[in-house]
């Protein structure tokens, strides 16, 4: 099962720590991290093995928003800052859209992201 990863700025702790804390599930179920470019160096720092794409506000949203469209990502965790200004908000609303589209599960925030992450 393939996952992808994306977190603001003002939320890329919080995923990392979500990260930590469901560890052994995320090995156990042999789940494929992919994430946007900052997000995903962040989570290879904490030591998880991520497919990178480009950063969000150059394209990496829209490049999940694509494997969704193309069925390989499964499940998605995007902790969004809501207090935040996104100069990529299109592509943010177009991943969105796209997970509606096509049925996949998504979190935008962490207490979500552990209901669906329990339910694998
Ligand atoms: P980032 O992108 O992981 O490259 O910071 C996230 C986003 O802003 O959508």
């Amino acid at each position: 099962m393939e996952i992808a990863i994306i977190a603001h700025d003002g939320k890329k702790a919080e995923m990392i720590q979500f990260l930590m804390d469901f560890k052994a599930i995320l090995t156990a179920k042999n789940v494929k991290l992919v994430a946007t470019g900052t997000t995903g160096k962040h989570a290879e720092k904490a030591g998880f093995e991520v497919l990178k794409f480009l950063s969000g506000p150059y394209g990496g949203d829209a490049q999940i928003a694509a494997r969704v469209a193309e069925g390989k990502t499964n499940m998605v965790f995007f902790f969004r800052d809501p207090l935040g200004m996104h100069p990529h908000e299109p592509d943010i609303a177009m991943l969105m859209r796209l997970c509606d589209v096509h049925d996949v599960p998504l979190a935008t925030n962490p207490a979500t992201a552990e209901l669906l992450i329990k339910s694998i």
